[in-house]
């Protein structure tokens, strides 16, 4: 079966997790909020491929417009100037935080990491990085070596030399660990795969005083909570915050193609103007992506995604409380913000449990990488309130089937 080809070519470590969790089966296709087995099962998605399903699946106006750059040029020649490509560039620029003028474009979440701490050296001429316990970045060597896991770190090395590592939520603690040879601090506004946790009250604006003062880029990693996910269109929105380098990508393509951008500050990207290929990528930016992108935008802009997850997540959280009131033995803490939430469970093996018994009722959700206590629900933004109460009806019974 395509399960077993899986299991033997791709990944049977994985395999075997699937299996334990049900979700040993074979997608077929999707629409919106759902997703569809080969067997005919049908999925409400709270997952949304990590966060990156803002928009659901397939949204018909991100489909049309990669259609429509399908049938003109899809892939760039690079030599040439892009349209949809630069044309992106644009937006995000009038979208960006403060002076975040100039991007460049990647594929992945961690791509565009990679481009970030290489940029902050190339600026700064400094090769150091200050980066959060539980943090998560991606897990190519230089965005693996500021993802402090020792499970995922300790095979790789040696990685980069000269990361710090701090607590979340600790901005004396950022204070104390910057010195002479500090290139960035790095961080996510409110941590995803660490387990959606959410820093105290002023933080970001804390780090963004104090790396200023020292002379020290603030990287904002918004991979995760980008594009609308916590209510509004960054989360550094929250507290006003201007990093010099922002890092976008999962929901950046609509869900429909991979892209990442990293925007900065047009002397941080400019520096070697001799050298423009610097840092270069065959496919960062592609048109076909760069198409998927702005439409992407303009739905989020035009339908107010970023309000849409704020209404919806108070829903859905005031669900959540409601069984933790009612499973206090099991939910320890309900916490996120907009639709960026997660499920503290009292232990990992219990989440396994109602992950497994929540896909067994078709839907899905999962751990965060770095948190297996913690099930996170990242649902598309364009969920409505009957998709809610139809998880919130599975999660019940998870809940009750794991109590027995
Ligand atoms: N940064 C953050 C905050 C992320 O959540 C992720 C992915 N979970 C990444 C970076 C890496 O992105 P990718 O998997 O696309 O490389």
């Amino acid at each position: 079966t395509l399960f077993e080809q899986f299991e033997r070519h791709i990944n049977p470590g994985l395999a075997g997790l699937l299996r334990f969790t049900g979700l040993d089966r074979v997608e077929s296709h999707a629409e919106g909020v759902y997703v569809w087995d080969t067997e005919g099962k049908r999925y409400l998605d709270f997952l949304g491929l990590y966060g990156t399903l803002s928009l659901g699946h397939r949204h018909p106006k991100v489909v049309a417009a990669v259609e429509r750059q399908l049938g003109r040029m899809p892939m760039s020649v690079r030599v040439l100037v892009s349209e949809p490509t630069t044309r992106l560039a644009a937006r995000l620029a009038e979208l960006a935080p403060g002076p975040l003028s100039m991007v460049y474009f990647g594929n992945s979440g961690a791509e565009g990491v990679e481009a970030a701490l290489k940029f902050a050296r190339f600026y700064t001429g400094k090769p150091g990085f200050i980066t959060t316990e539980g943090g998560y970045h991606g897990k190519t060597f230089g965005a693996l070596s500021v993802t402090p896991r020792e499970a995922y770190q300790a095979p790789a090395r040696p990685l980069l030399p000269g990361v710090k590592v701090v607590p979340f939520g600790d901005a004396q603690a950022v204070a104390q660990a910057i010195d002479s040879d500090t290139a960035a601090v790095i961080v996510e506004p409110i941590q995803g795969e660490g387990g959606i946790r959410v820093p105290p009250e002023g933080y970001l604006r804390e780090l963004r005083r104090m790396t200023q003062e020292r002379g020290v880029l603030l990287i904002a990693d918004e991979v995760q909570t980008g594009l609308g996910r916590t209510g509004k269109l960054w989360a550094v929105d929250w507290e006003g915050v201007e990093p010099d380098i922002l890092v976008s990508a999962k929901a950046l393509g609509g869900g429909v193609m991979p892209i990442s951008a990293t925007l900065a500050r047009p002397e941080i990207l400019t520096i070697y103007k001799d050298q423009p290929l610097i840092h270069s990528s065959t496919f960062g930016g592609n048109p076909l992506a760069a198409a998927a992108a702005l439409a992407a935008l303009e739905v989020i802009v035009e339908e107010g995604l970023p309000e849409r997850a704020l209404e919806m997540g108070a829903c859905l959280v005031q669900g959540l409380l409601e069984l933790q009131r009612a499973f206090p033995e099991f939910i320890q803490e309900v916490r996120g913000r907009g639709l960026m939430l997660g499920l503290e469970f009292t232990d990992a093996d219990i989440g396994a449990v109602v992950v497994a018994e929540l896909a067994a009722r078709g839907v899905i959700t999962a751990f965060g990488l770095n948190n297996p206590k913690v099930v996170r629900l990242e649902p598309p933004l364009i969920v409505e309130r009957v998709h809610i109460e139809e998880a919130l009806a599975a999660l019940a019974g998870a809940l009750e089937a794991t109590r027995v």
